[in-house]
C-alpha cells in the first residue's frame, strides 16, 4: 500500500527521493513541475485604466449571472432531493449575489478604485464575513460561512480558463486533485504529465489520463506541498513512482527507460493489421472505449472494430452543462456515427454521479452509493429524453447500440425501455428517422446484475460488464481512493465468479458479453477473460494492439483451464501470480506493463 512518506522541503541540498504511488496511465515524462492549486483563490491586485473599467464589470456580471444558474439548479436539485431546509441555505446564498452590499460595492470598488474584479471581490466579501463572524445574532455568524462559498464560486467562474492560460507546457501538472475535465484541458495544451496526492488506478481522472495518453502517477500523499514551480521531475506512469531532484544517473537512466516505451509502443503498431485470434482460431472482438471526438481517429490508428463504451457524460462534464439541447447531442452523435459505420457505435446514456460529480455543486456522503447513472436519468426525464431522441436519430446513419449503466434492478431496465419507446414514439410523431432495431446493452457493474443476469438478459441485447465498478461494489473498495488501491483488485476470485455467472446467464439467452471495464487492459485478465467465456474486449485505444499480442499468444483451451484454476484460488494475489507465470512463458515484451518493468533493467 502506498504509505504517507516525510519528503524535506525543496532546496538545494535536497537529495534525490522517490515517491510511491498508484500508476494511473503508463508512460514516463521528465521535466519541470507546474504545481496547480485549483482552490486557492487568493486574487492579485491588478490596477486598470479607466477604459477597462466598463470590461471588467462586464466579467463581474457574468460571473455572477452564472453564479445564479449554478445555484439555480443546486436549489431545485435540493428541493426535490434532501428538503426545502437545505434549499434555503441555496436560496440565501443566491440572495447575496445581487444584495447592494455586496453586489454594489464590488461595482463601487472596480470603478472607483479601478481594481480587477477577482480582488474587489475577495475584499469586498472577507469583510462582509469577518463582520459576520463577529456578530452576536448567531444567525449571521453561521451565515459567515455562506459568504465564503458564495465568494469561492464567483472567483471560480471568473478565473474559468485563466489558471489554464498560465500553465507552461512541458511541465509536469503536480496537483493534490484534479477532475477528469481538467486532465483533458491539460493534456490539449500540452503538458508531459501529472502527478496528484489523490486517486485511484480506476477513478475516472485516471481512466482519462489513458485515453488522452498522459503519463500520470495518482495517490501521492501530500506530495504537492513540498514540491515547487520548476522543480525538476521524472514521472514513471507505469511503476507509479514520482522522482524529486533526480541525480544526473537516474536522468539518464529514465531517459533510456522513457526510449525504450516509446520504441515498445512503435513496434506494437505492427500488430494493428493482424486479426485478433487465439493460436487456435477463436475470434476475440476489440472495439474501443471514447470519451471524446477527438479521439475518434485513433480507432483506425490501433484498429478497433468500433465503438464498445461512448461515455457520453465526458460530453456534459466538458461543457459544464447538466442540460445539452438534442440537437446538439444529435450533431455530436451523428459525427461519431459517420465515421465508426459500418462499425457499432455503443453510447452509453449519461453516467453522472460517483466520482463525476454533476456540474451543479451537488453533494452527497457517500457519492458512489447514491445518486449515480440510471437512477438520475429515471428521476430526471429532462436529462434521458432529449438524449435517447438524439442517439436514435444518430442510428439512421449507422449502426448504434444503446447502453445502460449502474442498473441494479430488473424494474429499472423495464423503466428505460419504457422511456426507450416513448422517445421512439416521439420521433416518429415527428416523422423523423431512426433504427426501431438499435441495440440495447445493460452494463453488468454491480453484484445484484451480476448475481441475477439470467433475470436481466431478457430486457437485453448484450451484457457489457463494467469491471471498475464491479470491482469496487464486490470488494467494498473505493475505487479512487489511494488508501486502498492495494485491496482493489480485478482478479479477486470473487470478482472472477461474478463474471462468470454474467457470461453463463448471457449464454443461455444467447446474447454477447463485453467486458469494458479497465480491467480488459490489465494483460494478465485478458487470458482469464477469454476463458471464461467473454466475447468482446473494450479500452482505450492505445491498449488495443497489446491486448490483441497477447490473444495471439494464447489458446482459447489455455485460457479456459487458466480460468478454472482462477476460479478455485483463494486470493487476487495467488491468481496474479499464476497469471504472470503463463504470460512470461507466453507472450514476450510485456515486462514493461507488468510490475517486471525492473526485468528490463
Ligand atoms: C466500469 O465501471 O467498469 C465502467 C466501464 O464504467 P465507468 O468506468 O465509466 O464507471
Ligand atoms: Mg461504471
Amino acid at each position: 500500500m502506498a504509505t504517507r512518506v516525510h519528503i524535506p522541503a525543496p532546496g538545494p541540498d535536497r537529495k534525490e527521493i522517490v515517491v510511491r504511488g498508484v500508476a494511473a496511465s503508463p508512460g514516463i515524462s521528465i521535466g519541470p513541475a507546474y504545481v496547480y492549486r485549483r482552490e486557492s483563490y487568493r486574487e492579485d491586485l491588478r490596477e486598470i485604466s479607466e477604459s477597462n473599467v466598463p470590461e471588467e464589470l462586464g466579467r463581474f456580471d457574468r460571473a455572477i449571472a452564472k453564479c445564479e444558474r449554478d445555484l439555480a439548479k443546486i436549489i431545485a436539485i435540493a428541493r426535490e432531493k434532501v428538503g426545502e431546509e437545505s434549499a434555503s441555505i441555496f436560496d440565501a446564498q443566491r440572495l447575496m449575489l445581487r444584495d447592494s452590499a455586496i453586489y454594489g460595492s464590488v461595482v463601487n470598488a472596480i470603478k472607483r478604485d479601478r481594481v480587477n474584479a477577482g480582488y474587489a471581490v475577495e475584499k469586498v466579501m472577507n469583510r462582509h464575513q469577518k463582520v459576520m463572524e463577529a456578530s452576536d445574532s448567531e444567525y449571521l455568524r453561521e451565515r459567515a460561512q455562506d459568504i465564503l462559498d458564495v465568494r469561492d464560486r464567483i472567483l471560480r467562474h471568473l478565473r474559468k480558463g485563466k489558471a489554464l492560460s498560465k500553465i507552461d507546457p512541458n511541465h509536469i501538472v503536480v496537483s493534490e486533485n484534479l477532475t477528469a475535465a481538467d486532465v483533458v484541458l491539460f493534456s490539449r495544451r500540452g503538458v508531459l504529465g501529472c502527478a496528484m496526492d489523490f486517486g485511484g488506478p480506476t477513478s475516472h481522472v485516471s481512466i482519462m489520463a489513458r485515453s488522452m495518453s498522459l503519463p500520470a502517477v495518482v495517490g501521492l500523499h501530500g506530495v504537492t506541498d513540498r514540491i515547487e514551480t520548476g522543480e525538476m521531475l521524472i514521472l514513471d506512469g507505469i511503476r507509479g513512482e514520482l522522482i524529486l531532484s533526480p541525480t544526473l544517473t537516474t536522468l539518464e537512466r529514465y531517459r533510456t527507460r522513457a526510449e525504450r516505451f516509446q520504441r515498445l509502443k512503435t513496434e506494437e503498431k505492427e500488430l494493428v493489421p493482424l486479426s485478433s485470434e487465439t493460436l487456435d482460431g477463436h475470434r476475440v472482438r476489440l472495439e474501443a472505449n471514447l470519451e471524446l471526438q477527438e479521439e475518434l481517429p485513433m480507432l483506425e490508428e490501433y484498429g478497433a472494430e468500433g465503438i464498445g463504451l461512448f461515455r457520453t457524460e465526458i460530453l456534459f462534464l466538458m461543457e459544464g452543462k447538466l442540460v445539452v439541447p438534442e440537437e446538439a447531442q444529435f450533431e455530436i452523435y451523428k459525427k461519431i456515427v459517420d465515421v465508426v459505420a459500418p462499425n457499432p457505435t455503443t453510447f452509453r446514456v449519461i453516467d453522472l454521479g460517483g466520482d463525476k460529480l454533476l456540474p451543479m455543486g451537488h453533494r452527497e456522503h457517500n457519492p458512489f452509493l447514491g445518486w449515480r447513472g440510471i437512477r438520475i436519468l429515471l428521476d430526471k426525464p429532462e436529462l434521458l429524453m432529449p438524449q435517447l431522441r438524439a442517439i436514435l436519430r444518430a442510428s439512421a446513419f449507422g449502426p448504434v447500440r444503446i447502453m445502460v449503466p449502474m442498473v441494479t434492478e430488473v424494474g429499472e431496465i423495464k423503466a428505460f425501455r419504457e422511456r426507450l419507446e416513448e422517445a421512439q414514439n416521439q420521433l416518429s410523431e415527428r416523422g423523423q428517422a431512426y433504427d426501431a432495431n438499435a441495440e440495447v446493452g445493460i452494463m453488468i457493474e454491480v453484484p445484484s446484475a451480476a448475481l441475477l443476469a439470467d433475470r436481466f438478459a431478457p430486457y437485453a441485447d448484450f451484457f457489457s460488464i463494467g469491471t471498475n465498478d464491479l470491482t469496487q461494489y464486490t470488494l467494498a473498495v473505493d475505487r479512487g481512493n489511494d488508501l486502498v488501491a492495494d485491496l482493489y483488485q480485478d482478479l479477486h476470485p470473487a470478482v472472477l465468479m461474478l463474471i462468470r455467472r454474467t457470461v453463463e446467464a448471457a449464454s443461455g439467452h444467447g446474447i454477447p458479453v463485453s467486458v469494458c471495464g479497465e480491467m480488459a487492459t490489465n494483460l494478465r485478465a485478458v487470458p482469464v477473460l477469454i476463458g471464461l467465456g467473454v466475447d468482446t474486449l473494450s479500452a482505450s485505444p492505445v491498449y488495443l494492439p497489446g491486448i490483441k499480442r497477447v490473444i495471439r499468444a494464447m489458446k482459447r483451451s489455455e485460457g479456459r483451464m487458466l480460468a478454472s484454476e482462477a476460479l478455485q484460488s483463494q486470493t487476487a494475489q495467488e491468481v496474479a501470480k499464476r497469471l504472470d507465470k503463463w504470460l512470461d512463458e507466453h507472450a514476450c515484451g510485456l515486462g514493461f506493463y507488468l510490475e517486471g518493468a525492473q526485468a528490463e533493467e
